[in-house]
């Protein structure tokens, strides 16, 4: 089986009734591009950047940020990178002192995190932003928001990059023209209220992980409630496909790049459900690309439909884990 994937590694991502699907890479650090260039990923939908800061005693600097970017960019050359802004908070704690939340109450994974914390933090957020700006200057990347809950949220680091690019420039540097800035969608209330975040995002990534954690109550990382945790539970699907047609109807393009989109059992369902973009560790991509080429639209659209109906035989597969 590993051999005939080694040999389909260079094999376009196409479905059997030739449908293309974007295959991406998730990374955490620069060091991870090597698993990428060997995976035949298209590019990166996902460096969760706020690897960049963690197991050290303060932030990086912003040329710190820059370099490790610039890294990635050159290693990468012409592919579409997507680096995430920080996503700190809940499960991923930093030891500098500036972003030690307060104590954020007794939801933290509900208080202050992901895009939340670093407008609340705007000294430290420029930092960042400031990187991300000038990294934009070598090769054509993408900003992803995470934890969005609002269109305000967004309009502000909107309004914050603008005085930033004109800050940049007035000091001589460069940035592009033109920096797509995209939104995870992984609280419930925004995959519903997709279509009012067509008008302030450029493109959505869908995050199943915290999605179905909030969409279900249940902790992403509590092993007594492991079990309920089910991206395919017709209510999480139900936003998916929600989130999907919100994204066609506005032209903006819909990747996924929560751990649902590593599964190559459920790559035919997503495919199903309108999904084009998908992104994953490296390791996962040779086995969804099978998946996909092994898969007719037409066939997944009805697997979709009896998945969303509640009536899938992938139920029992989940049934079958839990037991
Ligand atoms: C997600 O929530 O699905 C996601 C991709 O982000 P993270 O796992 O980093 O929270
Ligand atoms: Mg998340």
């Amino acid at each position: 089986r590993r051999q005939l994937l080694e040999e389909e590694r260079h094999l376009p991502a196409l479905t059997i009734d030739g449908t293309a699907i974007r295959l991406f890479a998730n990374i955490e650090l620069p060091e991870d591009i090597e698993w990428v260039q060997r995976s035949n990923a298209e590019g990166i939908g996902l460096f969760r950047s706020e690897f960049l800061f963690m197991n050290r005693a303060d932030s990086p600097s912003e040329e710190e940020q820059y370099a490790a970017f610039a890294q990635v960019l050159r290693a990468l050359p012409g592919a579409e990178i997507t680096i995430r802004s920080v996503d700190v908070g809940a499960d991923k704690l930093l030891a500098d002192s500036d972003l030690q939340l307060y104590p954020s109450g007794l939801n933290p994974a509900l208080g202050l995190r992901g895009l939340r914390l670093c407008l609340r933090r705007p000294e430290w957020f420029r930092r960042h932003l400031r990187a991300i700006l000038r990294a934009s200057a070598l090769a054509p990347i993408r900003l992803m928001l995470p934890m969005v809950s609002t269109v305000y949220e967004v309009q502000q680091t909107r309004q914050l990059i603008e005085q930033l690019r004109s800050e940049l420039r007035a000091e001589g540097q460069k940035v592009a023209e033109h920096l797509p800035i995209g939104i995870m969608v992984e609280v419930p209330a925004v995959a519903m209220a997709a279509h009012a975040f067509a008008g302030v995002a450029d493109f959505f990534s869908i995050g199943t992980n915290d999605l179905t954690q909030y969409a279900l109550a249940v902790d992403r990382s509590d092993d007594d409630v492991n079990a309920l945790f089910d991206p395919l539970h017709v209510g999480v699907l139900s936003m998916i496909q929600h989130t999907i047609a919100a994204g066609d109807a506005a032209g903006i393009p819909v990747a996924m790049c929560g751990e649902m989109a590593s599964n190559p059992q459920w790559t035919a369902l997503l495919v199903g459900l309108g999904l084009r973009h998908f992104s994953m560790f490296p390791g996962a991509i040779p086995e969804v690309k099978a998946a996909i080429r092994a898969t007719s639209v037409e066939d997944a659209k009805v697997m979709a439909l009896a998945a969303l109906a509640g009536t899938s035989e992938l139920f029992a597969h989940v049934d079958d884990i839990e037991t």
